[in-house]
């Protein structure tokens, strides 16, 4: 019999691998440490956002970022046609929307480089804005609205996911933490915290924002991957009130799901593995979001957390043969994991299948780390 891959990380990267590999006929066995999807990925907003967060010098990324959403459609269709889950894809657009002059400036120069880039966009007046988000208020006097940008609800997608992985065969160990790996090229091994030893025809890592913690990454070392915190709130949305695009405001975004659920976000925070969630974190999100749409005020308080985005040094995903014998990278995703998981499991699939690093995956290679850490970004 083949060797499994062995996916170390059950997150959205991890889950979404597993899944492309069995769907391509290639056994493939996830280790988490927890129960999978419990991770970075269950505490996201779902929004698939290239167009809203171009960045003036990430072309690179935008092009990876509209690729997998691109794919997205297909790929949220097959993982509810395995699991018979419902994931809540939505396309019902952005509006990124201002509330004093300074924001408008700032808003404005986003739209003439997204128009610049040939995107899609439509500059709109405050009434504009909220003749399409009735809820947006009285301050907000200019927005762009973003159709091409969509979200899916990353807490279904996530029990849907590993459902669908089951489904089509795929092994999953939970409550197993790895310590290390052994790489080779022909047959690599992980080496649990129980002492196990698993063979593999590769080792993918995704264990997302933990992925510096696995040892044994020789020649290389760790894969250069930090936790950057993000505070977020949930409230309940309650008729009259009902929000039907994610809104981006200055200082937050609301992110509304079907079911009720509204997401508001997100602090960026350099704070180790803190995973505290602190009065002035809450108190600038709900601020911010009550300046672009007073109505949430009224809403029940569901839920707080702090996400930990896992970051690398150049804030672009690391994506590709690691540098150590037979073991793979999948990780790094920073604020984008649930949106590059079409392309990252669907082009680490293909690496598997082919032995090629594909053009979309080629400049996201960890090779890029292998030289000295320059002071600044260590
Ligand atoms: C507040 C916030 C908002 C965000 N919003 C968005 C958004 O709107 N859109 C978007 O695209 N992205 C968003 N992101 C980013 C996105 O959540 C991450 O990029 C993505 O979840 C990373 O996925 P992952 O699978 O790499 O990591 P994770 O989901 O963290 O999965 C890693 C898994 O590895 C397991 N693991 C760790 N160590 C080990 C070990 N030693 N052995 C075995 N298993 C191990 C963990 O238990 C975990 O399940 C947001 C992030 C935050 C924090």
């Amino acid at each position: 019999m083949i060797d499994p891959v062995i996916i170390v990380g059950g997150g959205v990267i991890g889950l979404a691998t597993g899944f492309e590999l069995i769907r391509a006929g290639i056994p493939a066995t996830i280790l988490d440490r927890t129960r999978a999807g419990r991770g970075t990925s269950w505490l996201a907003a779902g929004m698939l956002a290239p167009d809203t967060e171009i960045g003036f010098e990430e072309l690179e990324l935008y092009d990876l970022n509209r690729e997998s959403l691109r794919r997205w459609p297909a790929f949220a269709a097959a993982v509810e046609e395995a699991s018979g889950r419902n994931v809540d894809y939505r396309d019902d657009g952005t509006l990124i929307v201002a509330d004093d002059p300074d924001s408008t400036k700032r808003i404005r120069r986003l739209y003439e480089f997204q128009t610049e880039q040939g995107l899609d966009v439509d500059w709109l007046t405050g009434d504009e804005a909220r003749d399409c988000e009735p809820f947006v208020g009285p301050r907000v006097s200019a927005a762009i609205w973003v159709a091409s940008d969509h979200q899916v609800d990353n807490r279904l997608l996530l029990d849907a996911l590993r459902e669908a992985f089951l489904a089509e065969g795929g092994t999953l160990h939970e409550n197993t933490t790895v310590d290390s790996v052994r790489p080779d090229e022909a047959a690599p091994v992980v080496v649990t915290t129980d002492g196990e030893e698993i063979r593999g025809r590769e080792v993918v890592l995704a264990a997302g924002v933990w992925s510096r913690q696995i040892d044994g990454l020789a020649p290389v070392g760790p894969l250069p991957v930090r936790p950057v915190k993000g505070q977020m709130i949930q409230l309940q949305m309650k008729l009259p009130f009902d929000l039907q695009h994610v809104i981006r405001g200055p200082d937050a975004y609301l992110a509304p799901k079907s079911n009720g659920r509204l997401v508001i976000g997100a602090t960026s925070e350099e704070m180790g593995f803190d995973t505290q969630v602190t009065a002035g974190g809450l108190y600038d999100l709900l601020e911010g979001a009550w300046e672009i749409v007073p109505g949430v005020y009224d809403l029940s308080v569901d839920d707080t957390w702090a996400g930990l985005r896992p970051a690398s040094r150049d804030h672009a995903p690391i994506v590709g043969r690691a540098g150590a014998p037979g073991v793979i990278a999948a990780t790094g995703h920073y604020r984008h994991g649930i949106l590059l998981a079409p392309v990252t499991a669907q082009e680490v699939t293909k690496l598997v299948q082919t032995g090629e690093t594909s053009r979309w995956i080629e400049p996201f290679s960890p090779a890029r780390f292998s030289g000295p850490i320059p002071e600044s970004s260590a």
